[in-house]
């Protein structure tokens, strides 16, 4: 890896699964994104005060507290409100969907990741974030 450049967005991955995480940080980390993992709520409360990310990959399954829960808890924050969370599911139901929206999800993508698909999936997901604003 080369030394991060101050203009690369900091993407946070919230991922129990070693082999999601992984995965998702490589093709993250193609794209463009530095990276900084977590695979609990407790350890993404951590992170996120160590540095806001600019987005959050939030897998929905997690041990203890869960990542809709999570994401309630950052969208009720003044300093991470703002920061888009995108749903990482396994989950195709539009029943799942919605869960994730009500929750504060900016996005929602299913897993298992379609790594060729990730990235224009992952900017499809911010641009219609930033379209609907904080609604
Ligand atoms: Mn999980």
């Amino acid at each position: 890896m080369s030394p991060a450049e101050p203009s690369q967005l900091l993407a946070l991955i919230v991922e129990d699964n070693p082999d999601n995480l992984l995965l998702t940080q490589a093709v993250l980390r193609r794209a463009g994104y530095r990276t900084a993992q977590a695979q609990s709520a407790e350890e993404a409360l951590e992170r996120v005060k160590e540095a806001v990310p600019d987005v959050i990959l939030m897998d929905i399954q997690l041990p203890g507290q869960d990542g809709l829960s999570l994401t309630r808890l950052l969208k009720a924050d003044p300093t991470t409100a703002h920061v888009p969370v995108v749903a990482l599911s396994a989950h195709a139901m539009q029943e799942s969907r919605q869960l994730a929206k009500d929750a504060g999800c900016d996005g929602y993508i299913t897993k298992p990741i379609n790594t060729r698909m990730f990235a224009s999936q992952l900017s499809e997901a911010l641009s219609s974030a930033n379209q609907t604003g904080s609604a």
